[in-house]
C-alpha cells in the first residue's frame, strides 16, 4: 500500500503519484522484519517490499570517523557505491521492480547522479534506458551516463522541464525511475538507516545534502521502521543542507510556509540544485517529527567543505560536502553527527574545486 504525502490518500497498487493531488506517494509496508543477512544493501531484503533481481553490490558504505575533531562525527561515503552515489540503492530497488513487471524500457529525469546510476543498472540489466537531463548539468555528469551507453536528452528549462519529457515516455509504457516519482527508490535508500544502526547504534543527527528531499525522508523512514517494529527506541534529528542558491526545502520549514519555486538558481552544487522538490512535504515532516533543522550553504562554503574532506581522505563531489559545511553552521553540536557524503569528487571533478574560480 502507498500514502500520498499532501493529502493522505491510501493507494492500493503502484503509481508513480497521487491520484487525487498528484503529490509523491510513500510505500507504507507491513509485514516487514528485521533479519539482517549477508552483505551490501540487500542483507535488508525482509526490510523491503520488492524482491531482488538487480544488483551491483550497492550499499554495505564506509563509515568513517573524523580524526581531526573532538565531537564524534562520522562520515557516511556514498561515493563508494558502483557508479559513485547513494542512488544506487535506489536504482538497484526499482530497477528489480521493472524486470519483475516485465518492462524493457526505462527512462529517468537526473540532475546527473540518478541518470548515471539508472543508465548503469539498465545496461546490466539489459534494458532500454532514456535520461532526460538539464542543460546545465557538467560535462563530466554526461560523460558517465553516455559511458554506459543510455540514449541522452539534453532538456532546456531545468530539472522540472526533464520530468514533464520522461512523463511523456511514461505515458507510452516506460517505466519511470526518478526518485520522487517511483515510491520504491525511497525504499532502497532508507538501507542507509539500517546500515548506520548495525555501524554505530542510533546516531543523534544525521545530515543530508537535499534537493528532492527524497534522501532525507528515506533515512528517516528507515529509522521510523525500526523504531515501529521495536528494535529502537528513538530516531535521530534530521538536518537538511541545501545550497543557498536553491533552498525550498530549508526556506518552506523556516518560514512555516509553502514550497516555493526558486528562480533562476545557480550553484555548484548541481546534484541537489533542484527548484521542485518531490519530497519537500515529507522531508519539511521528518525535520519537524525528528527536531530538526534546516541549513543553507554557499559556493564558497561548499569548497572549503570539500577541500576539508580530502584532508580526510575522502573527495566529495560539491553538493556531496554540504553535509560538512552545513554541520559547521550548526547553533550547537549535541551527540554523535553523521554526515552523509553522497557522491564522489570523481563525479565533477573541475566542480569540486572551485571550477575556473581564482582560489
Ligand atoms: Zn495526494
Amino acid at each position: 500500500m502507498f500514502r500520498c504525502i499532501n493529502c493522505g490518500t491510501e493507494v492500493p497498487e503502484f503509481r508513480y503519484a497521487c491520484p487525487r493531488c498528484g503529490s509523491a506517494l510513500l510505500a507504507v509496508n507491513e509485514g516487514l522484519s528485521w533479519r539482517p543477512e549477508g552483505a551490501g544493501m540487500w542483507r535488508y531484503r525482509s526490510m523491503v517490499p520488492v524482491e531482488r533481481r538487480v544488483t551491483m553490490y550497492e550499499g554495505g558504505t564506509p563509515l568513517v570517523r573524523r580524526r581531526d575533531v573532538e565531537e564524534e562525527v562520522f562520515l557516511k561515503v556514498e561515493g563508494n557505491n558502483p557508479t559513485g552515489s547513494f542512488k544506487d540503492r535506489g536504482t538497484s530497488v526499482v530497477m528489480s521492480d521493472a524486470v519483475e513487471r516485465g518492462f524493457g524500457a526505462v527512462a529517468v529525469a537526473s540532475t546527473g547522479n540518478m541518470g548515471a546510476s539508472v543508465a548503469a543498472y539498465s545496461a546490466y540489466a539489459n534494458l532500454v534506458a532514456k535520461v532526460f537531463i538539464p542543460a546545465d548539468v557538467p560535462d563530466e555528469k554526461v560523460a558517465q551516463v553516455r559511458a554506459y551507453g543510455a540514449e541522452l536528452v539534453r532538456v532546456d528549462g531545468g530539472f522540472k522541464e526533464a520530468v514533464r519529457r520522461m512523463r511523456e515516455e511514461g505515458e507510452r509504457g516506460v517505466y519511470l525511475a526518478t526518485t520522487g516519482l517511483n515510491p520504491l527508490f525511497i525504499e532502497g535508500l532508507k538501507t542507509i538507516a539500517f546500515e548506520l544502526f548495525e555501524q554505530m547504534g542510533v546516531p543523534d543527527t544525521v545530515i543530508v545534502p537535499t534537493g528532492t528531499g527524497g534522501l532525507l525522508t528515506a533515512i528517516h523512514k528507515g529509522f521510523e521502521e525500526l523504531r515501529g517494529l521495536g528494535i529502537i527506541d528513538r530516531a535521530p534529528r534530521m538536518v537538511a543542507a541545501q545550497a543557498a542558491a536553491a533552498a525550498p526545502i530549508v526556506e518552506a520549514w523556516r518560514d512555516r510556509a509553502p514550497l516555493r519555486e526558486p528562480k533562476d538558481a545557480e550553484s555548484i552544487a548541481s546534484a541537489i540544485l533542484v527548484k521542485e522538490p518531490y519530497n519537500g512535504l515529507s522531508a519539511i515532516s521528518a525535520m519537524d517529527s525528528s527536531g530538526g533543522l534546516g541549513v543553507t550553504v554557499t559556493d564558497d562554503e561548499l569548497i572549503d567543505a570539500v577541500r576539508e574532506l580530502g584532508k580526510e581522505g575522502i573527495f566529495a563531489e560539491p553538493s556531496a560536502a554540504a553535509s560538512l559545511a552545513a554541520y559547521r553552521k550548526l547553533p550547537s553540536h549535541r551527540g554523535r553527527t553523521v554526515l552523509m557524503v553522497t557522491g564522489s569528487g570523481l563525479k565533477d571533478p573541475t566542480a569540486a574545486l572551485g571550477g575556473g574560480r581564482c582560489m
